[in-house]
């Protein structure tokens, strides 16, 4: 029997994300700027007779443990490319919040492709596990590799960006989730109405990639931007009031995270993620505030 494997995979928080055209396979093309965060994810994979799975941690009960779970599917996907039996035990173990806009589900379906590969043996090479990753979702890419990168197409095709030192992260994190497609639709339904964005995200994201190269936290903390925003904040009008307590707290900038309604916050330091993470707890306005850095490395396997 081979050694159960324990992969570690960070959180995705989108610095720069615009939304262009829904294409012809109903997802909109994006440009976006992605950095992996240190909250994270467990996933352990244990030889078994089946294919079955089990879910612990924060809102672990609103996570399906059966075929509609992305761990699963990237454990099937992967079993059939390699032609062995998927018979493993998933083991999740929940640190990134459930539907919070950090692709937390793309996060466990890449640390179940690593984990399985190596119980298996099946020796894939990176460029065959992204290909079963992209076929997963649109994050599960970066999932893999981590860093900060530049994200195309629907989010798939990756380019590394230098991300120059350390960046402090508040994250404010709302109670319940917000399922990604209902903040797209809510977008397309904005965008019909008319409603023109609060802040436009240009479909080149120099000036944001400068800040991350030179590393100037105020530059960066101005230069935030997601277009989703809007759709997130017209679904969840509370998530204006929790950005805006985080500004008037200090920090250099914030945004929703994704499709939210996980919101990041810029400090300039760890010492000044803490304070901020201090005063934003007793705001009153998020469930949970955590602090972490960026950029950290994609799914990895812990050593025992
Ligand atoms: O790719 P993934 O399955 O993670 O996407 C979840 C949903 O988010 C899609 O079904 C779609 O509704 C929306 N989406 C989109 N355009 C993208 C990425 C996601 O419309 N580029």
């Amino acid at each position: 029997m081979p050694e159960p494997v324990c992969v570690r995979v960070p959180a995705k928080i989108n610095l720069h994300l615009h939304v262009g055209a829904v294409r012809p396979d109903g997802y909109h093309e994006l440009v976006t700027v992605f950095q992996a965060v240190s909250l994270y994810d467990e996933v352990t994979a244990t030889a078994a007779r089946t294919l079955t799975l089990s879910v612990s941690g924060a809102d672990a009960g609103s996570v399906p443990a059966d075929e509609r779970n992305l761990a699963w599917r990237a454990a099937v996907l992967l079993a059939r490319r390699a032609g062995v039996d998927p018979a493993v035990h998933l083991e999740l173990r929940k640190g990134i919040p459930v539907a919070g806009g950090m692709a937390g589900g793309s996060a466990d379906a890449a640390a179940t492709l690593v984990a399985c590969d190596v119980l298996w043996g099946t020796g894939l090479s990176r460029s065959e596990l992204t290909e079963i990753a992209v076929e997963i979702g649109s994050d599960v890419a970066f999932a893999l590799v981590g860093g900060t990168a530049l994200g195309t197409g629907r989010g798939e095709r990756l380019t590394p960006v230098l991300a120059s030192g350390r960046w402090h992260w508040v994250l404010g994190i709302a109670d319940g989730g917000l399922p990604t497609p209902r903040v797209y639709r809510e977008l397309d339904r904005m965008r019909d109405a008319g409603a023109t964005p609060e802040q436009p995200a240009a479909a080149d994201p120099a000036g944001l990639i400068n800040a991350l190269r030179v590393h100037d936290p105020d530059m960066l903390g101005e230069l935030l931007v997601n277009e989703l925003q809007p759709a997130a904040v017209s679904l969840r009008p509370e998530l204006r009031r929790a950005l805006r307590a985080g500004v008037e707290a200090g920090a250099l900038g914030g945004l929703v995270s994704g499709s939210g309604p996980t919101c990041a916050l810029l400090a300039r330091s760890e010492e000044h993620a803490v304070r901020l993470a201090a005063s934003l707890a007793g705001a009153g306005v998020w469930r949970t505030v955590r602090v972490a850095q960026g950029p950290v490395a994609g799914a990895r396997v812990r050593e025992a």
